[in-house]
């Protein structure tokens, strides 16, 4: 049931999907587009619901909630990007839904050049979403090959440093937790 590093033959054996109990693994070296978590587990996620994560923490200083795929705290929240996209993800198990959209699996990576950072005493995470093949590297601008770059997630790997992150702890607690390295300085969930 748990992955190692030793057991994964080739990359992407780390981007199965799994769902407590369960686990789809991939067959072939891409993820399939729409690769999606069972929605009888989690359901829809409404402009309303994201409106009421929001402000639940960045409103009321509630603590951050627990991912309803991997129930970790301080890796999971409401999200924003530029310009409209609002959803909500978490960068332990890789769990991500856009409002009005299906839960689906983003995939962990990281680029074994030399500025790329650690976080917590293991190397930063960037999650791509399953149909991408490559992106720039934020940190050192080369072209990374997603199929090469993968990692296991944290939430599959029980020895991963991030596991002995606090949990419930309240939203101030994680901002200077997070702010301890720069490529997460400023935010209130990683
Ligand atoms: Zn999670
Ligand atoms: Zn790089």
């Amino acid at each position: 049931m748990t992955d190692t590093y030793k057991d994964r033959p080739e990359p992407y054996q780390a981007a199965r999907l799994r769902i407590r109990g369960g686990s789809i693994p991939n067959r072939r070296p891409t993820p399939p587009a729409g690769f999606r978590i069972e929605v009888v587990r989690i359901g829809e996620y409404t402009r309303d619901d994201w409106d009421a994560e929001s402000y639940s923490i960045f409103g009321e200083g509630g603590n951050p909630a627990a991912c309803p795929e991997c129930g970790r705290t301080g890796f999971y929240g409401p999200r924003f990007a530029e310009p409209e996209r609002r959803f909500r993800a978490c960068r332990f198990c890789g769990f991500w839904q856009d409002v009005d959209g299906p839960p689906t699996r983003y995939l962990p990576t990281a680029h074994t050049c030399d500025p790329w950072p650690e976080l917590s005493h293991a190397p930063y995470i960037w999650w791509v979403s399953s149909d991408t093949d490559a992106y720039d590297c934020p940190f050192c601008g080369d072209p990374v090959i997603v199929a090469v770059a993968v990692v296991p997630t944290p939430a599959e790997t029980p020895k991963h440093p991030w596991w002995k992150i606090p949990q419930n702890r309240p939203p101030s607690f994680y901002r200077r937790l997070w702010s301890n390295w720069e490529c997460s300085a400023g935010r209130t969930i990683l």
